[in-house]
C-alpha cells in the first residue's frame, strides 16, 4: 500500500468544506441511483466507485436507489443485473430503494403544489408546449391553462391519475417563470400520462412523475446529503434546488446536488440505448460480449473487480468533459494479471516440429514454474516428445539477425525444455511448411544444471507436445469501433464506425494439458501471447479461452512518451 496521501478530489473538497462549516459527519449519506433500462457499463464504474468510496471514506450509509419513473424501457432483468454488477465490484448499498416506492409520496407533494399555485393541468399537446417554450435568447409565454382555479387542477389531475384521459393530453407542469433564461425554468412537466404497466406498480398509477420532479424528492426523502451526478445535469441544479423549495423542512437535512464529468472511454460508446442497439441489431452477441464495455462483458472478458476499481480511482473524477485511453483499463488488469495469472503454453498457430534425433516413444515430464512473480505459485509438470507444435510465426527458413526465433540452421530455446536446431523443412505443394524437422542437444534441459543448459541461445519460444495438447478454441478480440469517439460525429452514426474484424475466432489452438482441469472464468497466461480467461462457453469435452489483453504494455509507452 502507498504511503502517499492522495490528494482530495473537488467532490471530496466540497464535502470537507460542508464539514468544516458544521455539517454533522453523521449525516452524510449517498447515492447510486441507476434506471434499470440496461445492464451497467465502465462509465457507471466510475460513478459506483465514486458513491461508494465516498461511503467507505466517510463511513457514511450508500442507497442502491432504482429511477425507474418510466416504465415503458424497464425491466427486472435489469435491476437484477444491476445489483449483481454492483456486488461483484465489491461494494454494499445500505439499503435497495426504488423510486416508484415514493410514487404516493410525490403525488400528495404534487397536490399539495397545485393547491399552493406552484402547478397547473396543461391541455395542450407536447407539441403546443414546444412551441410556447421560446429560445435561450427569447422568453417564452405562458400556458392558456396556467391560471387554471385550484379546484379545476385538483380535479383534472384526479382524473389524470384515475386514466380518464389518454396518453399525450394533458400534462401537470409546475408554475415556475415562462422567461426565465434557464429553459429548464420554463414551467417544466412534472407528470405525464402513461398507461403502461410498470415492473413494480403495476396497473396501479396511469401518470408517471418525471426526472427533475422524482429525483431531488427521492434524495430529500432519503436524506442524501450529497447527491453526485454527472455534468449534464448542472442546469437541472437550479430546478432540483426549486422543487426542494416547495417541500423543505428546515429540520430535515437538504440534499445538495453537484456534478462531475462522465467517464468516456475511447474506441468504445457508453450510453445503454446505444448498447442495446448494438445488442438488438446483433453487432454484439449480447450484453456481456466480452467486446461489451458493461461490467458484465469485461467480468466475461477476464477484468476482475479490482482492475476496475483501480482503473476508476486512477483515472480520477473530472470537472471536465475528457476521454480516458482504453490503454489505461488495459494497463489495471495486466498489471494484476502479471501477479496472479498462472503461466501456461498455447499455440494459437501452431505447425508442426519433429525432433529426428529424439527417440520415439520417449516422453519426459519437464517442470515450468507457474509464476515467476509470484514464488508461492509453485510448479507444474509440462509433457515433452518427438513431436511438437510452435507458433508459425516462430519459424522462418531465412531471416535477418534480427529474428530471435527459429531459423534454419540455427538454435531456439524451447521454453523449460531443450535447445533445438532447425535442420529442414517438409512443404506443401503451394509451398506452406508442413514440418520443421530439428535437432535437439541432449545435454541443454532447462534446469538440469550442466554447461550445456546454461549456454545462452538468442530466443526462447513456446511449443506443446503434439500427443499431449488439448485442442480449444480461442476468441480474439480487437476495439469494437475503428474510431477513437465513434459517437462524437454530427453526420455520420457510432454504428458506422463499428470494427468488422473485432472478433477473431480460432477453432483450432492447441494448449498444454495442464489445463484440463481448468474452471470456467480462470484466468492464464499464455506465455508470450497474452492473458486469457476460460469462457463461459466451456464445456467438460471443450475448452473455450477469451484474450483479455496481449502482453504487450503499450501505455507504459504512452505514458514514457509523454
Ligand atoms: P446512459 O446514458 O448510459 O443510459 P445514464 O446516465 O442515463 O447513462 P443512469 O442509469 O441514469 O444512466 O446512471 C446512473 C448513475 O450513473 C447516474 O448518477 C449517472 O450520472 C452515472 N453515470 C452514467 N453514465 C456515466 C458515465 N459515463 N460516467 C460517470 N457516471 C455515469
Ligand atoms: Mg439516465
Amino acid at each position: 500500500m502507498s504511503e502517499v496521501k492522495k490528494s482530495l478530489n473537488f467532490l471530496e473538497q466540497i464535502i470537507e468544506e460542508d464539514l468544516a462549516k458544521g455539517l454533522d459527519k453523521s449525516k452524510l449519506k449517498f447515492r447510486f441511483p441507476p434506471e434499470p433500462n440496461g445492464y451497467l457499463h465502465i462509465g457507471h464504474a466510475a460513478s459506483i466507485c465514486l458513491n461508494f468510496g465516498l461511503g467507505i471514506k466517510y463511513n457514511a450509509p450508500v442507497n442502491l436507489r432504482f429511477d425507474d419513473t418510466n416504465p415503458v424501457k424497464e425491466e427486472q432483468e435489469y435491476v437484477d443485473s444491476i445489483k449483481n454488477d454492483i456486488q461483484w465490484l465489491g461494494f454494499n448499498w445500505a439499503e435497495e430503494l426504488y423510486s416508484s416506492d415514493y410514487f404516493q409520496q410525490l403525488y400528495d407533494w404534487a397536490i399539495m403544489m397545485i393547491k399552493n399555485g406552484k402547478a397547473f393541468v396543461d391541455d395542450q399537446t407536447s407539441e403546443q408546449i414546444a412551441e410556447q417554450k421560446g429560445t435561450p435568447t427569447k422568453p417564452g409565454s405562458n400556458s392558456p391553462f396556467r391560471d387554471r382555479l385550484v379546484s379545476e387542477n385538483l380535479d383534472l389531475f384526479e382524473k389524470m391519475k384515475n386514466g380518464a384521459f389518454d396518453e399525450g393530453t394533458h400534462v401537470l407542469r409546475a408554475k415556475i417563470d415562462m422567461s426565465s433564461p434557464n429553459m429548464l425554468m420554463r414551467d417544466p412537466v412534472m407528470y405525464r400520462i402513461l398507461k403502461k404497466a410498470h415492473h413494480r406498480t403495476g396497473e396501479d398509477w396511469k401518470i408517471y412523475p418525471m426526472y427533475d420532479w422524482t429525483h431531488g424528492e427521492s434524495d430529500y426523502i432519503e436524506q442524501i446529503s450529497h447527491s453526485l451526478c454527472t455534468l449534464e445535469f448542472k442546469h437541472h441544479r437550479e430546478l432540483y434546488d426549486w422543487f426542494l423549495d416547495q417541500v423543505y423542512d428546515p429540520e430535515k437535512l437538504r440534499p445538495k446536488q453537484r456534478e462531475f464529468a462522465r467517464r468516456n472511454l475511447s474506441y468504445t460508446v457508453m450510453s445503454k440505448r446505444k448498447l442495446l442497439e448494438l445488442v438488438e441489431s446483433g453487432y454484439v452477441n449480447g450484453w456481456d460480449d466480452p467486446r461489451m464495455p458493461t461490467i458484465s462483458g469485461l467480468r466475461r472478458r477476464g477484468y476482475t473487480p479490482r482492475s476496475i476499481r483501480e482503473f476508476s480511482d486512477s483515472a480520477g473524477i473530472a470537472k471536465r468533459d475528457n476521454v480516458t485511453d482504453l490503454a489505461l483499463l488495459e494497463f489495471h488488469i495486466r498489471n494484476e494479471l502479471n501477479k496472479t495469472a498462472p503461466r501456461v503454453m498455447a499455440v494459437l498457430d501452431p505447425v508442426k516440429l519433429v525432433i529426428t534425433n529424439y527417440p520415439e516413444g520417449k516422453e519426459e515430464m519437464l517442470t515450468g514454474e507457474n509464476n515467476p512473480e509470484d514464488a508461492d505459485a509453485g510448479f507444474r509438470t509440462i509433457p515433452f516428445s518427438r513431436e511438437l507444435y510452435i507458433e508459425r510465426e516462430d519459424f522462418r527458413e531465412v531471416a535477418n539477425k534480427k529474428f530471435f526465433r527459429l531459423k534454419l540452421g540455427k538454435e531456439v530455446r524451447l521454453k523449460n525444455a531443450y535447445i533445438i536446431k532447425a535442420e529442414s523443412v517438409d512443404k506443401d505443394a503451394d509451398g506452406t511448411i508442413k514440418v520443421i524437422y530439428c535437432t535437439y542437444d541432449e545435454d541443454s534441459k532447462s534446469g538440469s544444471g550442466t554447461e550445456a543448459s546454461q549456454r545462452k541461445v538468442k530466443g526462447t519460444i513456446h511449443w506443446v507436445s503434439s500427443k499431449h495438447a488439448l485442442k480449444s478454441e480461442v476468441r480474439l478480440y480487437d476495439r469494437l469501433f475503428t474510431d477513437e469517439a465513434p459517437d462524437a460525429h454530427k453526420e455520420r452514426g457510432f454504428k458506422e464506425f463499428i470494427n468488422p474484424d473485432s472478433l477473431k475466432v480460432i477453432p483450432d489452438a492447441y494448449v498444454e494439458p495442464s489445463l484440463a482441469t481448468a474452471q470456467k472464468g480462470d484466468s492464464f497466461q499464455f506465455q508470450r501471447l497474452g492473458y486469457f480467461n476460460v469462457d463461459k462457453d466451456a464445456s467438460d469435452d471443450r475448452l473455450v479461452f477469451n484474450r483479455t489483453v496481449a502482453l504487450r504494455d503499450s501505455w507504459a509507452k504512452i505514458e514514457q512518451r509523454k
